[in-house]
């Protein structure tokens, strides 16, 4: 664990540990009086705290957990990708524009995609879809003509009509074809609108994407056209006359590519496409690169699941730089460029802020049983373990004390041990081993099994929050995320912990945490305080875990509150929305429940319970007082 030489433990030592600099990305550091703060703008001008943030939300009556999203990080997200660009494109003298085309699946917020809209505006940002509903809401909210709608997924034929109702408005709609099948739809119903869409084409690329997402890509991938249904497609559109309709060439290799060397070799594949195509007369002058962009979640920088190799700026620099040098080598016009980097504007714009409710302890409990005169055997070895552990040797005191607690089970297995002692025998024997394991602090080498140990005995830390609702990529695909505590850290965090969630679900829990050289089995935090608060952040949340949430336990959506900076504020930020959370009767009605049918079946029971006379008719009342005061509870704990 760092420390300052001295070995005492400072601000800058849980920046180390907890790595804040290597994921933070410039918007998250720890202020001077130990929390969390973030900073929406990295020149560092404005520095907001969590745990004043937390005070904040518990001043307005907001409950936790609680998802806090900072608009000015979205922005800043959009401005670093659209500059990272620029930058490549300058330094490659290459000759066509950029565009960030937002893939509306990865948050489909009403007030992320309408600040995504508006902040992306002067570089022409434009739209992805990938349904009918996130068609519908795309034309609402990108009025300007001319704007860039991609409209990818399956289509049918309402589908195509309103993405067509588009095209009529002005907006460069783009039809993807993701299967032969479509092709013929569109033109079907193009003909019969007499309206002429946009098409591109979504090549199957033989390249893959790697990391968590890799089955997206490659000849097994579920989307696009092969190398022979495209050339058919292709053929086919020169058939109906629509060849210069042919605009744009599209190819996704999966979310959150970890490696660069992927990246490369698919920008390369589809570049030899459309090089080809336009040699063979097809108009196409767009290439969509797809999404794929990373974040690095656990700081690493390395080809980890959770991490990338890359930064920003490389991989602008190399789409940009693979797409002009094929072209030039083959005398082809520069297409635009468009990517559907939809992870790496919104993941660093939210976090969760989760209250530890308690901690479930393995060991000795504090007060124990009390010991006889005359003591089991097993006992008496173990008291004398204990009392001659300073000068025995620490890992033979560890082996012995774990034998006797191998034995005590099968003594009460076999009846020959009652339960009083074996609770004995389990206290003196968790004590011995934790007195062992805490001798080990600190020194370089810890033997594998004490090791072990720690991990085992680490405390289960309560959180309120469901895994399943606010966490789903980690349930999922144990995709790791920064967690933190957001206050005490100028204070030596001393805790092996695992996280467990408020779900009647043994998966609800976390028990991977980033880690420089691998991924950890346990989170070192403070010890509880007794009656003291403790919240945790979890962060770079803001992409997929907001939608793919799901109502496992009936634990509905998180609180949310949204902030904006404003340097005229005393504080440097103002709270621009407050999102409740689910109530009870909000998840109650997602499963088709109707809260007054359920009143009303209350009622019938409480009046036959006072008719009967079970209880008082005031008291009945009382009840059902209680009881809908209940539905309109938010869902998660409170104490
Ligand atoms: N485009 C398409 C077609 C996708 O399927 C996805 C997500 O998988 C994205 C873009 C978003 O990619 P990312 O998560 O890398 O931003």
């Amino acid at each position: 664990m760092e420390s300052a030489p001295d070995g005492s433990w400072t601000v800058e030592s849980a920046r180390d540990f907890y790595h804040v600099a290597r994921w933070g990305a410039g918007y998250f550091d720890i202020n001077e009086e130990g929390h969390v703060c973030v900073r929406p703008a990295p020149d560092g001008s404005v520095s907001i705290d969590l745990l004043g943030i937390v005070e904040e939300a518990r001043r307005r009556q907001l409950r936790f957990p609680l998802v806090v999203r900072f608009q000015d990080i979205l922005r800043h997200r959009i401005r670093v990708i659209n500059e990272a660009f620029a930058e490549a494109i300058r330094e490659c003298e290459y000759r066509g524009r950029y565009r960030t085309v937002f893939p509306v699946k990865v948050n489909q917020l009403r007030e992320v995609v309408e600040e995504v809209v508006k902040t992306g505006r002067p570089w022409g940002l434009g739209l992805e879809v990938g349904s009918k509903s996130e068609l519908l809401a795309a034309l609402a909210l990108q009025s300007a003509p001319e704007s860039v709608l991609v409209c990818n997924g399956y289509k049918d034929s309402d589908f195509i009509r309103m993405a067509l109702m588009g095209t009529r408005l002005g907006k460069r709609v783009y039809l993807v074809v993701e299967k032969p099948e479509e092709l013929e739809r569109i033109i079907d119903i193009s003909r019969r609108t007499g309206v002429v869409p946009l098409f591109g084409i979504r090549a199957r690329l033989l390249s893959k994407g790697g990391g968590k997402w890799a089955d997206s890509s490659g000849e097994g991938g579920k989307f696009g056209l092969s190398t022979e249904e495209l050339v058919i497609a292709a053929d086919r559109l020169e058939e109906e006359g629509l060849s210069d309709r042919f605009e744009l060439l599209h190819f996704h290799i999966g979310s959150q590519i970890p490696d660069i060397q992927s990246i490369k070799r698919a920008v390369q594949e589809a570049t030899r496409i459309y090089v080809q195509l336009r040699k063979m007369g097809f108009g196409v002058k767009v290439i969509d690169v797809g999404g794929g962009l990373g974040v690095d979640y656990d700081g690493s920088r390395t080809a980890r699941d959770s991490s990338t190799n890359y930064t920003l700026q490389e991989y602008a620099n190399d789409v940009v730089y693979h797409i002009g040098e094929i072209c030039n080598a083959r005398e082809v016009p520069h297409p635009e460029i468009l990517s559907e980097s939809g992870r790496a504007i919104v993941a660093h714009h939210s976090a969760l802020i989760v209250e530890v409710m308690g901690s479930i302890e393995k060991g000795p409990v504090r007060h124990p049983l009390r010991f006889e005169e005359e003591n089991h055997p097993v006992i008496a070895e173990l008291m004398e373990i204990r009392s001659g552990l300073p000068d025995l040797n620490k890992l033979e005191a560890f082996h012995d004390a774990m034998e006797r607690l191998d034995s005590a089970h099968d003594m009460f297995n076999l009846g020959i041990l009652g339960l009083r002692d074996k609770a004995r025998i389990e206290h003196l024997s968790w004590e011995i081993c934790r007195s062992v394991l805490s001798s080990f602090e600190g020194e370089a080498y810890i033997p594998e099994e004490i090791q072990e140990f720690r991990e085992r005995v680490g405390a289960q830390y309560l959180c309120n929050f469901s895994v399943f609702q606010s966490l789903l990529d980690h349930w999922a695909c144990d995709q790791l995320f920064p967690i933190m505590p957001l206050g005490r850290l100028g204070e030596r965090p001393e805790e092996e912990t695992t996280l467990v969630d408020i779900t009647c679900d043994s998966e609800g829990r976390v028990e991977h945490f980033i880690g420089l050289e691998e991924k950890l089995r346990t989170l070192c935090l403070h010890r509880l305080e007794e009656g003291g608060d403790y919240f945790l952040g979890f962060f770079l949340m803001g992409a997929y875990q907001d939608i793919m949430g799901d109502l496992h336990n009936l634990f509905g959506r998180v609180g949310e509150l949204h902030i904006f900076v404003d340097d005229e504020e005393p504080e440097g930020y103002y709270i621009e929305e407050i999102i409740p959370g689910h109530t009870v009767e909000n998840s109650l009605r997602a499963v088709q429940y109707d809260e007054r049918e359920l009143g009303r079946s209350m009622k019938a029971q409480v009046e036959e319970a006072i008719s009967s006379s079970r209880i008082k008719a005031s008291e009945g009342m009382l009840l059902l007082q209680e009881y809908n005061a209940g539905l309109k509870e938010y869902t998660y704990l409170r104490f």
